[in-house]
């Protein structure tokens, strides 16, 4: 889940009534369970028991055993995980390319001496379900199989395949994704991808709807070293030259620059939605923006609103430092390490150009991982407006609103090659006592897991009919 940090809160109450689809959020409930209950941290070992589990669910409720593979593959540091991907067949000849539905089965580390409660035993509290992964991501992987299951029940039949690919390591390494965007990429051919670990809704106290996000593009992640090297000498006879010195100056001189602020079709949207809600300067600086993208100043004055940062522009930061070997002597070597959040279809090797010019010639910039540019998806008026109607069907007032994230998820790598992949997630927390992801105390309220089933049952009834 992700959520949408709104200083304005909109109008109306939402409608938080039951929706008389009881049996379906019982079974729901018992999956969330058994999910939150199996350790799925990296180095635990315990993600292909959950592959296993939920492959037993399909395999009961009639799907074919040649439609469900278990995956085992290595995760982060060679730690053993696993992918399952299901197919369910269209019936008949396909009308168009298969839907992929993403979700993700491993879960950040949480440690229950830092917990109010057991992190792995699933508490219902307050109207709230308490766990780590009731919100990211075992919510995901629970929403999407139960649409399923009660969809097949029903007796829906798909006029395209519909398949599911729930990876095992997206919060460490990624190589679920990776491999399924290119060696497992014949069994997951799909037009587009909707994922569960995107999107989603957001509340303000008393219930005010602050809007439901449209995930369809992510900023790429690269890191870069910043070295310089000296030929050192004893600290009592101190050179005119200095690595540390060097490095500094380098760094102060990235911590004022600005990259050139650019719009893209997502953020765009994004900020026609926003501003509506802010009459403000805030306001102000996005309707300038918006009006004259290559407006630095204006761009500044969003960047300076928490909720807004790093959304006008590549960022980079400063992230770690290191240096010299002894207190008596000249410096030899410093470096520092620079993390770098970047706009979809910039190439991490130009901003290490850049990069290298804001650090001047005593520096050496260099790239540390082989990232590619990430890409933004084009906004489908088919998958938006399944997503739009189905918010809409319970919460009528909320805004849906497109959204690049600064983070990165599972949806990159199939981004990159050629699938576009939407963030759709239907569930929704109140911001910010909600937003618990990774940290302490993870919840979800219960009923935004309910509403989750039946938001995949009523878009999945759309996309793939
Ligand atoms: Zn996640």
């Amino acid at each position: 889940m992700r959520y949408l940090l709104l200083a304005t809160a909109l109008l109306t109450t939402p409608a938080f009534a039951a929706s008389g689809n009881d049996a379906w959020h019982a079974k729901a409930r018992e999956l969330f369970e058994h999910a939150v209950e199996i350790p799925t941290v990296a180095g635990r070992g315990r993600v292909p028991e959950l592959a296993q589990y939920l492959a037993e669910q399909y395999k009961a409720a009639g799907w074919a055993a040649d439609d469900i593979h278990v995956m085992p593959y290595e995760g982060n540091a060679g730690d053993k995980t696993a992918a399952l991907i299901v197919r369910w067949p269209a019936a008949g000849t396909a009308k168009a390319k298969p839907i992929m539905l993403m979700a993700h089965m491993d879960v950040v580390e949480a440690k229950a001496e830092d917990w109010s409660l057991d992190p792995f035993t699933l508490t219902e509290k307050d109207g709230y379900y308490y766990g780590r992964g009731t919100s990211d991501d075992k919510m995901g992987v629970v929403s999407v199989t139960t649409a399923l299951l009660q969809l097949k029940a029903k007796g829906f039949k798909p006029k395209r395949d519909i398949i599911v690919f729930f990876t095992g390591d997206e919060e460490t390494s990624g190589h679920g994704a990776q491999l399924g965007a290119t060696q497992w990429k014949s069994m997951l051919d799909a037009e587009y991808g909707l994922n569960a670990d995107g999107g989603g809704g957001s509340f303000a106290h008393g219930n005010r709807p602050l809007g439901f996000t449209f995930q369809t593009a992510e900023k790429t992640y690269a890191d870069y070293a910043f070295t310089t090297h000296n030929a050192g000498g004893h600290s009592s006879k101190p050179r005119p030259d200095n690595a540390i010195y060097e490095l500094s100056t380098a760094l102060t001189q990235l911590g004022q620059y600005r990259f050139e602020p650019a719009l893209n079709a997502t953020t765009r949207a994004y900020f026609e939605a926003r501003q509506k809600s802010e009459s403000g300067a805030l306001g102000d600086a996005m309707r300038a923006w918006l009006k004259n993208p290559a407006d630095g100043a204006a761009a500044d004055a969003i960047e300076a609103d928490a909720g807004e940062v790093g959304l006008t522009r590549t960022r980079c930061v400063a992230t770690m430092l290191t240096g010299g070997h002894a207190p008596n002597a000249l410096p030899q070597m410093a470096r520092a390490t620079v993390n770098c959040r970047i706009l979809p279809g910039v190439s991490p090797d130009a901003i290490r150009d850049e990069l290298q010019k804001i650090a001047g010639d005593k520096v050496e910039v260099t790239r540390l991982d082989d990232a590619a540019a990430s890409l933004d998806s084009p906004l489908r008026p088919d998958v938006l407006q399944a997503y739009t109607r189905s918010v809409h069907a319970r919460f009528p007032t909320s805004p849906v609103i497109p959204e690049m994230s600064t983070g990165a998820s599972d949806a990159r790598p199939f981004r990159v090659a050629g699938i576009p992949v939407y963030g759709v997630d239907g569930s929704w927390g109140i911001v910010p006592d909600d937003m618990r992801a990774h940290g302490r105390d993870e919840r979800l309220p219960v009923k935004a897991l309910s509403d989750d089933v039946d938001h995949w049952v009523r878009m999945l009834s759309e996309l793939a009919d």
